[in-house]
C-alpha cells in the first residue's frame, strides 16, 4: 500500500526553500526524570521541514535523551511533543511516529546476524508490509545512494565503521522517514571514516531531510546547519545560526565548551 516515494536528490534546492511552512516537531515545554534525577527542564523547541539542526553541549546535559524522546525511545514525563502533527502522548500513536522518524546511534545497532541488505529489509517487510523484492530493489538502491551497494551481501561485521554506519543511515532511511534524527553517528569511528559518513549526511541534508543531528563535528555544523541548539543542564540555552553562535556565544557554559573545542 505504501510505495515509498524515491527521494528527491536532484530538487535539493526547492524542497530547501520550503522550509518555513508549519513546523514538523513542536516541542513545548518537555521534561524528563530519570527516578529523581531531573534530565530534561522544560525544553522548547520548533523545527520546520527541511531544517538541519545541529545539538551541541556539555556531556550530562540531555542532548541524547531529548532526541530519544521525539521517537518516544525515552517517554517524556512533562509538557507535549508534536511530530506531524501527530501528538506523542504515552503508548499512543507510537508505530505512526516511530515510521515519520529514523534514528541513527554513535554504534550503529545493526543486528549481526543479518547481511546488510537483510538489516535493511526486515523494518519495511514487517512494518510497511513491501513485497520482498520491492524491498531489496529499494534497499539497494538506498546502499547505492550511501556508496556501498557492493558490500549488500556480506554481514556487518565484515564492513568498516565507516561503512556499517553508512549501512544504519541506509536502514533508517528504508521506512522512508520525513525527520532524522542522529547522535553522535561519527563519535565511535576512526578519524579516516568519519568524512565518508558525514558526507553522505551533508547529501541527505541537501536533498532537504528534515535532521536534528547531535555532534561535535563543527566543520559539518558550518556547513550545512540552519541553527545550533547548544544545551546546558537539561534545557537549550542557545538557539541560534551557526555564525551567531560561533563568533558570539552568549551563554558562559557555551564560551567555556567553544574554547575547548575549536
Ligand atoms: P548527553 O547526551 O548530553 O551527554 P544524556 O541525555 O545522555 O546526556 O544524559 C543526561 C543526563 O541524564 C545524564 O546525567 C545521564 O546520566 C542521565 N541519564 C540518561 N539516561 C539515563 C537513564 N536511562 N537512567 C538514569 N539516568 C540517565
Ligand atoms: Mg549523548
Amino acid at each position: 500500500p505504501h510505495a515509498p516515494t524515491p527521494t528527491p536528490l536532484e530538487d535539493g534546492q526547492s524542497s530547501r526553500s520550503e522550509a518555513g511552512r508549519a513546523p514538523i516537531i513542536v516541542a513545548e515545554n518537555v521534561h524528563k526524570h530519570f527516578g529523581s534525577f531531573h534530565a530534561l527542564r522544560g525544553v522548547n523547541l520548533q523545527v520546520r521541514s527541511g531544517e538541519v539542526v545541529v545539538v551541541i553541549g556539555p556531556s550530562g546535559s540531555g542532548k541524547s535523551t531529548f532526541i530519544r524522546t521525539l521517537n518516544a525511545l525515552d517517554p517524556h514525563d512533562g509538557g507535549s511533543i508534536t511530530i506531524d502533527g501527530i501528538p506523542l502522548n504515552g503508548r499512543h500513536n507510537l508505530d505512526a511516529i516511530r515510521r515519520e522518524v529514523g534514528m541513527v546511534f554513535q554504534s550503529f545497532n545493526l543486528f549481526p546476524h543479518l547481511t546488510v541488505l537483510d538489516n535493511i529489509t526486515l523494518a519495511p517487510i514487517r512494518v510497511r508490509r513491501l513485497s520482498r523484492a520491492e524491498a531489496e530493489a529499494r534497499g539497494l538502491e538506498l546502499l547505492r545512494r550511501v556508496g556501498i551497494e557492493e558490500q549488500a551481501h556480506k554481514f556487518p561485521a565484515q564492513l568498516s565503521g565507516g561503512q556499517q554506519q553508512r549501512v544504519a543511515i541506509a536502514r533508517a532511511l528504508a521506512m522512508d522517514p520525513k525527520i532524522m534524527l542522529f547522535d553522535e553517528p561519527t563519535s565511535a569511528l576512526d578519524p579516516e571514516m568519519i568524512k565518508e559518513v558525514l558526507d553522505v549526511m551533508k547529501e541527505l541534508a541537501r536533498s532537504g531531510m528534515t535532521m536534528l543531528v547531535v555532534t561535535h563535528e563543527m566543520g559539518f555544523a558550518r556547513e550545512v546547519a540552519d541553527r545550533i541548539l547548544f544545551f546546558d543542564q537539561g534545557s537549550i540555552v542557545e538557539d541560534t545560526t551557526p555564525e551567531n553562535f560561533y563568533q558570539n556565544p552568549q551563554h558562559e557554559r557555551a564560551k567555556a565548551f567553544l574554547s575547548k573545542i575549536l
